[in-house]
């Protein structure tokens, strides 16, 4: 495989000028680079912290990965994204996916998610099995909803080996010649024609930008006259051993719609034998990600979302101990309608942007990745993106600096 210095032959000089430079080497900053790598251009990606770390959205072993969503565009994102991650785990070697089923379980009145997820199944063919309590009680007895819950089981859900998939982009845009630079902090972003980037170490001039900068997008896209509605907040990551060894190992992974936008889902064993992991997505602290875990947030830390998942398991997963064994960390970027942000800046078109993941971005990675690769190449997506573009909100985020 050719090394950086043979693929382009000026990529160390201090005045290579990049075709694209990424910041932010999390799941949608690596897959980005690797696409782009992929696609001949003179790719850096920089990182802030030494890699791998735990400080934003993107480590951690396990993710779930679904084609039931809501939205068409997401739908689409997935019809794409899923032989993507097969491709990667071929190129890689490694195993990236594990097929454990996902169902999707609603309430009435509550029954947006059940309703509009199955009609995306519908509309996209894709294999799925609607279960009557019978069935559910048949199949799962280790579970125990009420009568009346809806349920639908999308076969193909399952759960992506995070960290792995993570470091497989990484490696793979490596190995074709990318250049990945950790522990270099973007300080100043100036646009132009061609824009100039400066780090806590060095200073690079690329012809395209991506942010990619997850919980940091504010303040990366601040001093650029952007000012997004995000919410940074601090997850806990609980996880809840099961009573006898075995007795969950058959469950599937699930999404259990608690209010319109608030679910507990689960993940089937995989970190941590006997461990099933439940968290809670509907609503954290606030935090500044820079200070994530500080005193001061422990001390105001609500504990709501473990009160409130240790009587879902109480009353749901019978098989499981009602006390969580291990409770890790991550960080939600919300958007105030869930959605992805993914557009051009609007004055810069060639600094490009994508955060807000809100929680669910892991898996769409590989289709993210592409069409923002497609964007620096100075191609539309295709995908209509338009619900995630800078435009659904007030004055497309501009702040007067950047109107000025
Ligand atoms: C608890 C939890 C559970 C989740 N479950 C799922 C799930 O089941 N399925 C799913 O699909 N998704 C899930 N997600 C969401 C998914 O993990 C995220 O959407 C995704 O990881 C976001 O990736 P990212 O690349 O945008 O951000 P990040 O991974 O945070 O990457 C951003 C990177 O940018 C770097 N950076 C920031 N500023 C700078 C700077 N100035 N200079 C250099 N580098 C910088 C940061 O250090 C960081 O490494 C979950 C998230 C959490 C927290």
């Amino acid at each position: 495989m050719a090394s950086p210095s043979e693929q382009f032959p000026d990529i160390h000089s201090v005045n290579a000028v990049y075709d694209v430079l990424i910041v932010g080497a999390g799941i949608q900053g690596s897959s980005t680079a690797y696409h782009c790598i992929k696609q001949g251009l003179k790719t850096v990606l920089l990182e802030q912290f030494s890699l791998p770390h735990s400080r934003g959205s993107s480590h951690g072993q396990s993710r779930i990965i679904r084609y039931s969503y809501e939205q068409t565009h997401y739908s689409q994102m997935m019809t794409e994204a899923f032989p993507m991650w097969k491709d990667l785990e071929k190129e890689t070697n490694t195993q990236l996916y594990k097929k454990t089923g996902l169902l999707t379980i609603s309430l009435p009145p509550m029954r947006s998610l059940y309703d509009s997820s199955l009609e995306q199944m519908r509309k996209f063919k894709r294999a799925h099995r609607i279960l009557d309590h019978e069935a559910l009680k048949k199949e799962y007895p280790e579970m125990n909803f009420p009568k009346d819950s809806l349920v639908f089981m999308d076969y193909d859900g399952g759960t992506l080996r995070a960290d792995k998939a993570l470091r497989a982009y990484q490696d793979r845009f490596k190995d074709c010649g990318g250049i990945l630079k950790e522990e270099e902090k973007v300080l100043e972003i100036t646009p132009g024609p061609v824009v100039i980037v400066r780090t806590n170490k060095a200073t690079y001039k690329t012809r395209q930008l991506i942010l990619t900068p997850g919980a940091w997008a504010q303040k990366v896209l601040k001093p650029l006259g952007i000012d997004v509605p995000l919410t940074v907040t601090r997850i806990n990551v609980p996880y809840w051993q099961e009573k006898e060894t075995g007795v969950m190992s058959k469950v599937p992974n699930l999404i259990f719609q608690l209010e319109n936008d608030k679910h507990v889902y689960a993940l089937q064993e995989l970190e941590y034998p006997g461990l099933t992991k439940v968290p809670y997505h509907g609503g954290a602290d606030i935090i500044d990600p820079d200070y994530r875990d500080t005193v001061h947030n422990e001390a105001v830390g609500r504990k709501s979302d473990i009160q409130l998942l240790k009587r879902f398991i109480a009353k749901h997963f019978p098989l499981l101990l009602s006390e969580p064994t291990v409770i890790e960390t991550c960080m939600y970027t919300e958007t105030p309608d869930s959605e992805l942000i993914m557009d051009r800046h609007p004055l810069y078109h060639n600094i490009i942007v994508c955060c807000g993941c809100s929680g669910h971005g892991f898996k769409l990675a590989p289709s993210v990745g592409k069409i923002l690769c497609r964007m620096a190449m100075g191609k539309e997506s295709h995908i209509n993106i338009t619900a995630l573009s800078f435009k659904r909100f007030k004055n497309s985020c501009l702040t007067n600096k950047a109107k000025l």
